[in-house]
């Protein structure tokens, strides 16, 4: 049996489901396919907090003027103001729909963290804050009867016909299937691709499957090479590279090395608040110099009492493993964590392919430039989640689903829901080591040339967008010879504001180029 709805939105995350909501206030039938339960996704697990200009002494100047810096000369200014300016307003109704919001004596609290000049960051049940949005949305959304959410619902491929994305091929939860629904206009917001590399704080959801499927479907990719890693996550053996979030060196955790000495002073000025990718980088080196795989993050300066409040979640994970912050040193060292590249898109989630849109961190607005501003995502997530579902709404009132046929590929996509296992574990020992924190043309090549060689087996359709996704990713970096932001090329250490102040764009069949702009002229309304 043929499927149709009016509007497909893949992931669950703040951009799905905020997405969700803005599309079926206007009354559409709209269906959210997602990989796992509803709220398995990185949005879940988002500690820190969400970044806004609500506080008495702050204002957009200032907020976007910090975007702006950490981006290192890439952002789009237009992303960068109308994520700000339009933040504000998406939080206050996430705060009507009953977000709990950390408060003392009825007032919210702001948090400073790296990289902002003011304390604009609010948080939720301490280091929760993604729990808790997410909580909010899907109690929202479920107000909404025109919403139907799937949850294992694996999407692989997007249906395109005549250069119009009009639907999803997807396996169906049920049936065990392979299923192909059609609508006016499908959402992309399934998220980054942390899992591409093999230290991550990713979930395992976060495959970066749906910046392959636009990929293959003709969509541009831009700014794939700038990969923003975390600078401490957890370094136990046989344990997920869980999170230790940048809010506790913004209360005053320090970093050690394996001696006990603190030593970001030899590194940079600004010692455990400078920029993720300094931090990041500096840790590499310091474990280089010393021989050693961990450094430590120190947060005994702090009573048990105001941890245990502060980062309950946080607390409760390490005590799991035997450790107590108030007490231990933490052994940390950097994981991936952040794509600022993604499907390329406009300042409503247009992509450029006709019919397809994308938000929040699949996506490439330009808003976080080579570096993104910590806090900064899941505000994307809602402001350009909501845009997107406005704008697909306004560009396809007069499309109709009518006269599509089941095709013949659908009945051919080999069942997969995930990469094969020797797949993935090549792709992300492959990735980290030759694609990471430290890349030079050398390891690039090798790296390419190993995902050439895995191309080359009869790949199920997630092992195939898998190793394509590494691919676009390592050739930007090759292509992209200065250092800005996430990308640091040992060979061209410097960033060269008069050669590469642009963005690289990648497109089936057409290679890579480069654009100086991230906006674009959008596809023609139906
Ligand atoms: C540990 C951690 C801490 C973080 N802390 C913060 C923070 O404090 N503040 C902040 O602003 N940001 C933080 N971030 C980043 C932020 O959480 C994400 O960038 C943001 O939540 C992304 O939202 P999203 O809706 O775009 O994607 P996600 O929340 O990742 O949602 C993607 C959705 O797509 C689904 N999906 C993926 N592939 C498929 C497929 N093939 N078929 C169907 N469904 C699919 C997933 O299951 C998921 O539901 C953190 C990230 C992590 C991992």
């Amino acid at each position: 049996m043929l499927l149709e709805t009016d509007y497909i939105i893949i992931g669950s995350g703040v951009a799905g489901l905020r997405a969700s909501i803005e599309l079926a206030r206007t009354g559409a039938r709209v269906t959210v396919l997602t990989k796992d339960k509803a709220n398995e996704s990185n949005s879940e697990y988002a500690q820190g907090g969400v970044a806004v200009v609500l506080s008495d002494d702050d204002n957009a100047e200032l907020h976007e003027e910090d975007t702006l810096y950490a981006g290192a000369g890439l952002c789009d200014a237009e992303a960068v103001e109308t994520l700000v300016v339009d933040g504000t307003k998406y939080i206050q109704e996430l705060i009507e729909w009953g977000t709990e919001f950390d408060r003392e004596s009825g007032r919210l609290v702001f948090t400073k963290e790296a990289a902002h000049s003011r304390r604009r960051i609010l948080h939720a049940h301490g280091d929760s804050t993604g729990k808790e949005i997410v909580r909010a949305l899907i109690a929202r959304a479920g107000q909404e009867k025109t919403i139907l959410l799937m949850p294992f619902a694996n999407t692989e491929s997007l249906i395109v016909e005549n250069g119009r994305c009009v639907g999803v091929r997807f396996l169906d939860p049920i049936l065990r299937a392979p299923r192909e629904i059609f609508a006016r206009a499908v959402i992309l917001c399934t998220g980054g691709a942390g899992q591409l590399f093999l230290h991550t704080t990713n979930p395992p959801v976060a495959t970066g499957d749906g910046m392959a499927m636009a990929y293959f479907a003709g969509a541009e990719m831009a700014d794939m090479e700038f990969v923003q890693f975390h600078p401490t996550a957890l370094n136990l053996d046989d344990a997920p590279r869980f999170l230790l979030s940048e809010a506790m060196r913004g209360e005053g955790g320090i970093l050690r090395n394996a001696a006990g000495e603190r030593f970001m002073s030899r590194y940079d000025e600004k010692l455990e608040l400078a920029p993720r990718d300094i931090v990041s980088r500096s840790i590499v080196a310091e474990m280089r110099r010393t021989g050693t795989r961990a450094v430590y993050l120190d947060m005994t300066a702090h009573t048990e009492e105001f941890l245990k409040n502060r980062f309950p979640k946080i607390y409760e994970t390490c005590k799991f493993y035997d450790l107590n912050i108030a007490e231990d040193l933490l052994p940390v060292s950097p994981a991936s964590h952040y794509c600022m590249g993604g499907v390329r898109t406009d300042l409503h989630g247009r992509t450029t392919l006709a019919g397809l849109y994308a938000a929040g961190e699949v996506a490439c607005t330009g808003v976080h430039g080579a570096n993104r501003l910590a806090s900064n995502s899941l505000l994307e997530g809602l402001v350009f989640g909501a845009r997107a579902g406005a704008a697909a709404v306004a560009d396809s009132l007069k499309f109709r689903v009518s006269n599509f046929k089941p095709t013949s590929e659908t009945r051919n996509f080999k069942l997969e829901t995930e990469p094969a296992t020797a797949v993935r574990k090549r792709v992300k020992r492959a990735m980290w080591e030759r694609v990471g924190i430290l890349r030079d043309a050398d390891s690039l090549r090798r790296a390419l040339r190993e995902f050439e060689q895995i191309e080359r087996a009869n790949l199920g359709t997630s092992s195939r967008n898998f190793v394509t996704l590494a691919k676009l990713v390592a050739t930007a970096a090759l292509w992209r010879e200065e250092s800005r932001g996430g990308h640091f090329r040992t060979d061209f250490p410097e960033r060269d504001d008069k050669r590469w102040q642009v963005h690289s764009i990648q497109k089936t069949g057409a290679g890579i180029s480069s654009s100086e702009r991230m906006n674009f002229a959008p596809a023609e309304k139906v």
